[in-house]
C-alpha cells in the first residue's frame, strides 16, 4: 500500500464519522476494600493488604463496605443517574492468575446507577454525554512483568479495592470530546472526593470503544476496544489513531474485525491483543455470601443533601452575579479546594475580579512554590482582603503587592499597610511627584522624545518602564500615562 493511496483513502474521512464509548474505572477513595478491612493505600509493599478474604480462601465471609456504596451514589447523583432501590452483587467467574477466587463480585444486570449525563464546555458549545451506568465493582490484583525475565510476579494488594465504572452510550464522536469527557469526570470525582483521580496511580483507566460508520447510517459499525489507557492524553491519541485507521481499512476494502487493542505509547499507535471471543459465559449469579442491599429514598436524599455545589452549577451561578471572564470561571471551578477558596473570600470583599485574579496568578505562584494547599492559606485572608483594598483604591501597585507586600506578610504575618507604609511602598497620587519622575526620564532621553514625536508611538511603553524604575513601583501607573501623553505632545 503505497503512501499514494494511502492519502487518497483519508481524503474521504469526512464521509465517516466515529462512533466513541468510553469505560471509566475508578478507584473509590475508600480507606478500606470493598468486602474486608484490608487498607486500600497505594505504594505498600507487595502481598502485605491481603487477609484471608483478599485472598479467596474457603470459608471466608466477605462483608460489603458501606462508603463505597455511598460514594457511587454520590457520583451516581452528581451525573443525574436514577439510583436503583435493590441492589445485589454478583459472581462473575473467570479464571485469572491475580484474580484469586476465580471469580470477580460486580453487579451485572443491576447496576446501582442507571442512565445520567456528563455536561462538557466545548469549543461548539454545550454537549451532554449520556450515561448507560455506574456499577460497583471489585478490582484484580496486579500481575508485574517487567521485574524478571522468565515470571511474571503478583501484587493482590489491589485485588478487592472498589471500583465505580462509569459506562457511557456510544455518543461520543470525536477524540476531542473524549478528552473533555474524561477530563470532566475526573474532575467530578475529585470534586466529589471519590477518588483520587490519580491515573499515574491507575485509580482511574480508561477503555475506548470505537468503531466508524458512513454519515446518516444509524446502524453502529463493529467496535474494536482499545485497553487501559493511563493518561488522558493517551486516550486522545489512541481514539485519533484508531478512527483512521478503520476509516482507511474501509476505504480501502479491509474488514474491521471485533478486536481488543492495546496503545504503545512509544509510537502513537495501537496494537491487537486478541480477537473477540464469542460472547463470554461468566456465569453470573448472585453472590450467596453477601446480603442483597436495599437503599431507602430516605438514605439518598441525604446523600443528595450533603453533595457540594458542582463545578456547572458554580459556573453559571459566578456568571450571573460576578462580572467574571469565562477564562476566569473556568479555572476558578478546576479544582474544589480553589474554588472553596473563592467562595470564602468572595463574603469578605466585594473585589470579586481582584480576587480571582490574585489566586490565578500570585496565589497559585506561592502555593506551588512554597508546596503548601489552601488549607494553609485560610488564616492570611484578612491580609488578602487588605491587599485587594490598596491595590485596587491605587495606592499600591499590583506587581508591588504581589512581589514584595504579599510575600513579607506571608513569612511574617502583619498588616500590609503597616508594612508597605514602613518599606515606602504606597503609590504616589500626587501629580507633582510624578511629573517630577517624568521630567527627568524625558530629559535622560532626549532621542527617544524625539522619535516619540516623530510617530513612534511604541516608546510609550519604555518612557513609563523608566517611571516605574525612578519611582521605585511608587507612580501609579493610570495618572503615569496620562501625563505622559500629555507631556509628549505638547
Ligand atoms: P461489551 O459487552 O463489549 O463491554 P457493551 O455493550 O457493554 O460492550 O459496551 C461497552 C462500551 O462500548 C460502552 O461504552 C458502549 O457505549 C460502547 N460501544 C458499544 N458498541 C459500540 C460501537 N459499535 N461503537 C462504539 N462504541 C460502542
Ligand atoms: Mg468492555
Amino acid at each position: 500500500m503505497g503512501l499514494f493511496w494511502y492519502f487518497c483513502s483519508m481524503l474521504n474521512m469526512g464521509k465517516y464519522e466515529a462512533v466513541i464509548g468510553l469505560e471509566i474505572h475508578a478507584q473509590l477513595s475508600t480507606e478500606s476494600k470493598l468486602f474486608c478491612d484490608d487498607a486500600t493505600s497505594f505504594g505498600a509493599a507487595p502481598n502485605t493488604h491481603v487477609s484471608p478474604i483478599t485472598l479467596g480462601h474457603p470459608g471466608t465471609l466477605p462483608k460489603t463496605n458501606t462508603k463505597a456504596i455511598e460514594y457511587a451514589i454520590k457520583m451516581g447523583l452528581a451525573c443525574n443517574c436514577s439510583i436503583a432501590k435493590e441492589n445485589y452483587f454478583a459472581r462473575k467467574n473467570y479464571f485469572y492468575p491475580d484474580l484469586p477466587k476465580g471469580y470477580q463480585i460486580s453487579q451485572h444486570t443491576t447496576p446501582i446507577c442507571v442512565g445520567g449525563h456528563v455536561t462538557l464546555n466545548t469549543k461548539d458549545g454545550e454537549k451532554c454525554i449520556q450515561l448507560n451506568r455506574i456499577h460497583l465493582e471489585e478490582d484484580a490484583g496486579k500481575s508485574i512483568h517487567d521485574q524478571s525475565p522468565t515470571h511474571t510476579l503478583i501484587d493482590l494488594n489491589r485485588a478487592g479495592t472498589p471500583l465505580i465504572e462509569i459506562v457511557t452510550e456510544p455518543c461520543i464522536h470525536s477524540a476531542e470530546d473524549a478528552f473533555l469527557y474524561v477530563t470532566e469526570v475526573r474532575k467530578l470525582v475529585r470534586w466529589l472526593g471519590v477518588c483520587d483521580g490519580n491515573m499515574e496511580e491507575g485509580s482511574l483507566r480508561c477503555d475506548a470503544n470505537v468503531s466508524v460508520r458512513l454519515k446518516g447510517d444509524p446502524t453502529l459499525g463493529t467496535k474494536v476496544e482499545v485497553k487501559n489507557l493511563n493518561s488522558i492524553r493517551n486516550i486522545k491519541k489512541a481514539i485519533e489513531f484508531e478512527i483512521e485507521r478503520l476509516i482507511h481499512l474501509k476505504e480501502t476494502g479491509g474488514t474491521i474485525i471485533q478486536q481488543t487493542r492495546s496503545f504503545d505509547a512509544n509510537n502513537d499507535t495501537t496494537f491487537s491483543i486478541r480477537d473477540k471471543e464469542d460472547a463470554n459465559d461468566y456465569r453470573y449469579f448472585p453472590d450467596p455470601d453477601l446480603a442483597p442491599f436495599n437503599l431507602t429514598e430516605a438514605y439518598i436524599a441525604s446523600i443528595k443533601a450533603g453533595l457540594p455545589s458542582l463545578p456547572n452549577e458554580l459556573k453559571s451561578t459566578w456568571k450571573s452575579t460576578y462580572e467574571l471572564s469565562t477564562y476566569d470561571i473556568e479555572q476558578l471551578c478546576d479544582n474544589k479546594e480553589e474554588s472553596d477558596f473563592f467562595i470564602t473570600l468572595t463574603k469578605q470583599t466585594t473585589h470579586y475580579k481582584a480576587a480571582a485574579n490574585w489566586i490565578i496568578g500570585p496565589i497559585r505562584e506561592y502555593l506551588h512554590e512554597t508546596a503548601q494547599t489552601y488549607a494553609q492559606l485560610y488564616h492570611a485572608i484578612p491580609y488578602l482582603v487588605e491587599l485587594f483594598n490598596l491595590v485596587e483604591s491605587g495606592q499600591l501597585n499590583f506587581s508591588v503587592a504581589t512581589s514584595k507586600v504579599f510575600k513579607a506578610v506571608m513569612e511574617n504575618p502583619q498588616s500590609p499597610i503597616q508594612y508597605a507604609v514602613d518599606q515606602n511602598l504606597i503609590q504616589s497620587q500626587s501629580i507633582e511627584e510624578i511629573e517630577m519622575w517624568i521630567n527627568e526620564v524625558l530629559a535622560e532621553h532626549p532621542e527617544k522624545v524625539a522619535a516619540y514625536k516623530k510617530g513612534k508611538k511604541g516608546l510609550i511603553g519604555l518612557f513609563m518602564g523608566e517611571v516605574k524604575k525612578k519611582s521605585k513601583g511608587k507612580a501609579d501607573p493610570k495618572k503615569t500615562t496620562q501625563l505622559l501623553e500629555e507631556k509628549l505632545s505638547s
